[in-house]
């Protein structure tokens, strides 16, 4: 087959862009982030179920909890966090659903939120998990390890934006302590670890591309090109990013032509169960470690924060839902 030189050319992009298409895989090692551009997310409100959140409940769902009932309250708490009969709900974060579109009107425009886990630098649900049940991993995402968690939400108190959610009745304490310490089992996007550590991209990032046609509105990538494309495109569009700074800074950025200060006092304003502070406080120092003295073994602690929280009843409502 006799190809001309610019055939040739062609076929040789061809055969590029394959090699290249993030279906194929991820071409690089390290760490990873997400720009999630909320100037051109429409929540896929032409559909049943925005794609990123199904995408997001089909890989996971091999993951979910199946607790046993009767769920037996623990001492000396009268409640428990009981999910399992709400596994529809797509309209919140839940143990069943670990990405949900948050919907705000602020000056006339309806502006939609994918939100879920914002993988941390220095996440404090790793530092401040009395069990070590939560990891950094080495592409810069945090992984709840399920089968050695307790459930007592800990990471959830001291996480800046509340992500974690608990399921009761299951999980290692009903084993170990089934009417004591903690009280389920704690869950979250853990940014599709097992995906990214294959090469693979996250579901939910391919179902957005998917359907928009454009891998600009929700792109996962090296961290260090996200953030530079974050920034330009910041400065050239005259954006306002999120994720950068927060917390010590993220790996997840948003992009947003109204500033985040006014979607944090809107937020505010709807009493959101999920909020998104521009300033966000150190719950680690003010709850765990307030005077920033060495802390004990993780087994002692454990044992301790089981014991004050289950005294303490200390949990966050499910308050009304945004
Ligand atoms: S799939 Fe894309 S456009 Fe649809 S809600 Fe998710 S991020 Fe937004
Ligand atoms: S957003 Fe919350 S749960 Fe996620 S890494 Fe940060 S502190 Fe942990
Ligand atoms: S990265 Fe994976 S676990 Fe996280 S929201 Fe997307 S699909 Fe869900």
């Amino acid at each position: 087959m006799n190809l001309s030189r610019r055939q040739f050319f062609k076929v040789l992009s061809g055969i590029a862009a394959l090699a290249l298409s993030p279906k194929d895989g991820l071409s690089y090692k390290g760490k990873f982030a997400t720009l999630i551009d909320i100037t051109r997310c429409d929540g896929c409100n032409d559909e049943p179920i925005p794609r990123c959140v199904k995408a997001c409940r089909e890989e996971n769902k091999h993951r979910f909890p199946e607790p046993k009932k009767p769920i037996m309250p623990y001492w000396p708490r009268k409640t428990y966090e009981d999910w399992s009969d709400k596994r529809d709900k797509i309209d919140t974060l839940t143990p069943y659903n670990w990405l949900f579109i948050q919907k705000v009107e602020i000056e006339g425009k309806t502006l939609y939120i994918p939100r879920r886990c914002m993988h941390c630098d220095t996440p404090p649900c790793v530092k401040g998990c009395p069990f070590g049940a939560l990891s950094k991993q080495p592409e810069g995402n945090t992984v709840i390890d399920h089968s050695i968690c307790f459930g007592g939400a800990k990471c959830r108190d001291i996480c800046p934006w509340h992500i974690p959610q608990r399921q009761a009745g299951v999980g290692i304490y009903l084993k170990l302590m089934p009417k004591f310490a903690g009280g389920g089992v704690m869950y979250k996007c853990d940014l599709c670890d097992a995906r990214i550590k294959r090469g693979e991209e996250p579901a939910c990032v391919i179902a957005c591309r998917e359907r928009l046609k454009d891998r600009t509105v929700y792109k996962f990538g090296h961290r260090e090109e996200i953030y530079a494309e974050a920034r330009r495109r910041a400065e050239k569009e005259g954006l306002y990013i999120y994720g950068d700074t927060q917390n010590g800074g993220t790996s997840t950025l948003y992009l947003s032509a109204i500033s985040f200060e006014k979607i944090e006092a809107k937020l505010k304003e709807l009493k959101a169960r999920f909020q998104m502070p521009v300033k966000v406080r150190n719950l680690y120092k003010e709850e765990i470690n307030p005077l920033g003295v060495a802390v004990l073994s993780a087994g002692a602690m454990g044992i301790l924060t089981g014991v004050v929280g289950a005294l303490a009843g200390k949990k966050q409502d499910d308050k009304e839902v945004l």
